[in-house]
């Protein structure tokens, strides 16, 4: 109805249809107000209804205990790779598990900041697959153990979540946060870029136990930087990005209205199948990663052929599918899959690289 295609990008990704539809019929005069959210004071009573709301609704989503704090914080996922050890190395000592591009640079930096162990990894076989992390090696003065849930560039994702012996578990769940369901009380902290599954690029949600929140930190950490300095605020220190709250916040209540997170699972289940069936079946394409660790967000796959995979690149985007390039720094190609991805956007996918296959082998 729009013209507009499937969009298999990594991020910033598909949104719903039904909410890009709501956003556009807000855009002129929100409710009333005489005006669009992108021009309203975040100081305004009808702006604290739409964030209020927002938090509340991802509480409901979620079912985030009461003793955890929602913070909507700018700069990125890149800006908690530095906050979280800011904010959580008391000690000095974090362990961390690499398992592909974004636990990498979530390492790197916080070397800047503190000791980092990285107590299991999977660079062996380039990141194909996730480390058992039953029995980590993990020192007694570590502040947290850190996982990145899902490695979006190498399309991996945990089964299950480590065993951090007592210590806070740390998890970046940008790339498959609200794909399923989550009992938030197994980690200390939770934050996610919104850009994949949820929003407009520019914001991370942070979700952390309270007890975390330190007020003692070193005076040369900027302010902003403080965990603290947002929940005292209710996200409000300085001007939040409020466009990307209110979109979000029309996501969250869209994912109630489809079932809430265990259907979105279902739905994310027999979606990331259908192309997960293919490729297993298929004499031309294959998928990158171990079967027991592949993403449901996030698809690698190959001809195995570095100029053939450009060839399909450029002939999915000739037929209306976009953003099917690997990450530049692993090549190949990559659909990714997120909440709003319909099922039918996968299925012509399938359709047009099995077409493909028979023309090419
Ligand atoms: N973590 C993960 C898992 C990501 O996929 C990304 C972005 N692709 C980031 C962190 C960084 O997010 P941003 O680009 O918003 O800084």
């Amino acid at each position: 109805k729009y013209g507009r295609t499937f969009n298999f990008s990594a991020g910033p990704a598909m949104m719903p249809e039904p909410v890009l539809e709501e956003i556009a019929a807000e855009v002129m005069n929100y409710r009333g107000s005489g005006m669009s959210v992108m021009e309203m004071s975040h100081r305004s009573k009808v702006y604290q209804t739409i964030i209020d709301e927002t938090e509340a609704d991802l509480r409901k989503l979620m079912g985030i205990p009461d003793n955890y704090k929602v913070l909507f914080v700018q700069g990125g996922g890149t800006l908690q790779f530095a906050m979280v050890p800011m904010n959580l190395m008391k000690n000095g000592v974090a362990c961390y598990v690499e398992t592909g591009s974004w636990s990498k640079k979530a390492i790197a930096e916080a070397r800047k900041y503190g000791e980092v162990k990285v107590v299991a990894s999977s660079a062996d076989k380039n990141f194909t697959y996730v480390p058992d992390c039953s029995d980590l090696d993990i020192p007694d003065n570590a502040d947290y153990v850190y996982i990145c849930e899902n490695e979006t560039i190498n399309g991996t994702t945990y089964t299950s979540l480590p065993n951090t012996k007592g210590k806070i578990l740390v998890s970046d769940q940008s790339s498959m946060f609200l794909s399923r369901p989550c009992n938030v009380s197994d980690y200390g902290l939770i934050w996610a870029g919104v850009q994949k599954n949820v929003g407009p690029a520019g914001m991370a949600v942070v979700i952390v136990r309270e007890d975390l929140i330190r007020d003692d930190l070193a005076d040369y950490v900027p302010t902003y930087m403080k965990y603290k300095t947002h929940a005292d605020s209710g996200s409000m220190y300085n001007t939040p990005n409020c466009w990307a709250i209110y979109c979000c916040g029309k996501v969250f209540k869209y994912l109630m209205d489809m079932g809430g997170l265990e259907a979105m699972n279902q739905r994310n289940i027999e979606k990331a199948q259908v192309l997960y069936d293919f490729l297993d079946s298929s004499k031309l394409f294959k998928g990158t990663v171990e079967k027991e660790y592949r993403s449901l967000m996030n698809i690698p796959f190959t001809t195995g052929d570095k100029e053939m995979d450009a060839d399909v690149v450029a002939a999915t985007k000739a037929a209306g599918y976009d953003n099917l390039k690997g990450h530049k720094s692993v090549g190949a190609l990559r659909a990714s899959t997120y909440n709003a991805m319909p099922k039918e956007g996968v299925e012509a996918l399938v359709d047009f690289l099995s077409k493909y296959e028979a023309e090419h082998t």
